[in-house]
């Protein structure tokens, strides 16, 4: 009887109950590889496949980091709402408090150390709108004449280790 139950319960746990397909795209480099996400729902639990689609530059394949990148958004650590340290812990503060402390620190930074004393880092995930508003913001609103991209430094050492490996 308990072989029966069990072979029940672990067929149960198989089957798929329900599952949505999204579509989108890799977010992590110039490729922008298109894909679809699958999400299946298996008693309580999801779970989670990346197809890749076709497109002009890399013809439906994905690399290691595309077929990831779902998890970033979906993951139980994620930081959904702005974090301050007090006495040692983290604890969660309002969007206008964290807003109004990083302001409080930007301004006393610069005036101490002058404008470039504060440097912008964007990415290669943003948007050619979102890059342009981030130069802006370098350049208009800190005044800062540092402004970079994590090409610099995540994708150039990719480069360097791969040619070497
Ligand atoms: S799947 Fe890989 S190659 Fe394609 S956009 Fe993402 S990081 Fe770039």
């Amino acid at each position: 009887m308990t072989e029966i139950l069990l072979k029940y319960f672990r067929t149960k746990q198989q089957e798929v109950q329900s599952e949505k397909r999204y579509d989108t795209q890799c977010p992590f480099c110039s490729m922008q590889c298109k894909m679809q996400l699958l999400e299946q729902t298996i008693v309580t639990r999801k779970k989670y496949m990346t197809i890749g689609k076709d497109n002009p530059t890399s013809e439906g394949r994905l690399c290691i980091k595309g077929m990831n990148a779902h998890q970033h958004a979906l993951h139980k650590d994620r930081i959904k709402y702005p974090l301050l340290k007090k006495n040692g812990e983290f604890v969660r503060i309002s969007w206008e408090e964290a807003l109004s402390h990083i302001k409080e620190n930007f301004t006393k930074i610069q005036a101490e150390d002058g404008v470039n004393a504060l440097s912008v880092y964007g990415s290669a995930s943003i948007s050619n709108e979102e890059a342009y508003l981030l130069g802006k913001f370098a350049r208009v609103a800190l005044k800062t004449k540092y402004i970079d991209y994590n090409g610099r430094l995540c994708m150039s050492a990719a480069a360097s280790a791969a040619s070497q490996t």
